[in-house]
């Protein structure tokens, strides 16, 4: 469980919006944004799910 530094709102790890970016395996970003206010949290590189 996270709180989501924009809108303060809790955000599961199952709730997070997760946009994966680039194509390949070398190339990979997933991008988490915040489902209640669409901020972008972070961005996660490589083999992750
Ligand atoms: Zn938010």
């Amino acid at each position: 469980m996270a709180i989501c530094p924009y809108c303060k709102g809790e955000i599961s790890f199952e709730e997070v919006e997760r946009d994966t970016k680039g194509k390949g395996f070398f190339k990979q970003e997933i991008m988490y944004s915040c489902p209640h206010c669409k901020c972008v949290l972070g961005f996660s590189r490589g083999n992750y799910g």
